[in-house]
């Protein structure tokens, strides 16, 4: 077989090849066992396969561990080494009753936002599907066992990579593959308009975070850089149609930024929005990641929250975990020497 790796290759292109080395079409359903049941990526451990097939299979798996950084509170970011030598961030975040894993999308980010290590470097290229994979066969391999949830929360702007994002999607919720509830897997927006709607369009019910992070566009473009911003009002039309069509309440990221986007005006403000357009918010206190921007004192923070609360918004208060390590986002690749960068 031609193939660099067996992950992300379907039912049907995977018939495809047997067919053509001549094989019965039920090792389709023995590969596709061991790799999404039992996790067995390696075709030279499919010991129910004949040893020249094993052979014929043989490719070379699309990422390795390169470093690993283990926060006091266990979050662990893994930083992993690509076949052309590019490096990518994913972290497990244990808590007491579950498991989630973080992937990135993106070797990079487009979209530049100024609070973001990952950001500063801009984008080096997409993932393909099998990256993406592979960054939840690594963590489940140290996990032992998939993730209960999963969000897209790491380094790039998944919705701008969708033939790698969506092809992802479907090898963890398909029923032939990992087969996860859409509902225990989150993608992470900076509020892409067009791949919104194009989320939607799959009509699974993936959850939707859309980082607003200010509640007004001159506050945003403080934040995020022109380039790739959509306005406020856009992002919150294609919030409502997600809603709509996913049948999914859409979560609104807020990331506070001290004396940039912390003010009571500014708390009001985004609870008019969340209310309107029927979001949860999910704040989220700045890990300081050498850009510049502090997290607000805790005092403000709370005031912020409890306005919310106030107007009856639902609203959370999240902590970026890994604060004692270099698991802030992108700090982990920023550190690396050992890898390529453009
Ligand atoms: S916060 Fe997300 S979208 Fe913004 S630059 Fe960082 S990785 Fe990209």
């Amino acid at each position: 077989m031609n193939s660099d790796t067996l992950l992300a290759v379907s039912a049907s292109e995977l018939a495809e090849r047997i067919a053509a080395l001549g094989e019965k079409r039920f090792r389709v359903a023995q590969i596709l066992e061991h790799i999404y049941k039992h996790r067995v990526t390696d075709p030279a451990l499919m010991s129910n396969l004949p040893a020249a097939l094993r052979e014929k299979l043989a490719g070379k798996f699309p990422a390795g561990e390169a470093d690993r950084a283990v926060s006091e509170d266990g979050t662990t970011k893994l930083l992993l080494e690509l076949a052309d030598g590019a490096g990518i961030e994913m972290v497990l975040i244990p808590s007491l009753s579950r498991m989630t894993f973080c992937l990135s999308t993106q070797v990079g980010c487009p979209v530049g936002c100024r609070f973001c290590a990952s950001g500063a470097l801009g984008l080096e290229r997409n993932l393909t599907a099998a990256e993406i994979l592979a960054e939840l066969f690594i963590g489940a391999s140290l996990h032992g066992g998939w993730p209960d949830n999963i969000v897209f929360m790491g380094i790039g702007e998944g919705l701008l990579n969708p033939a790698g994002l969506f092809t992802a999607l479907e090898f963890m919720t398909g029923s032939e593959y990992i087969g996860m509830s859409p509902r225990r897997i989150t993608v992470s927006t900076s509020g892409i308009v067009p791949g919104i709607r194009r989320l939607a369009g799959l009509g699974r019910e993936y959850n939707l975070a859309i980082s607003l992070h200010a509640p007004d566009d001159a506050t945003r473009a403080k934040i995020i850089p022109d380039k790739i911003r959509y306005p406020i009002s856009e992002i919150m039309a294609a919030a409502d149609f997600y809603r709509e069509t996913a049948g999914r309440m859409v979560t609104l990221e807020y990331t506070l930024l001290d004396g940039v986007n912390d003010s009571v005006p500014a708390a009001r403000a985004l609870a008019v929005i969340a209310l309107k357009h029927h979001c949860k918010v999910n704040l989220i206190g700045h890990n300081p990641s050498g850009t510049g921007f502090k997290r607000p004192p805790a005092a403000v923070i709370e005031r912020f929250l409890h306005i919310l609360e106030l107007e009856k918004v639902q609203a959370t208060l999240r902590l970026e975990k890994g604060g004692d390590s270099a698991a802030a986002c992108g700090q982990l690749r920023l550190k690396s020497k050992v890898l390529r960068r453009k």
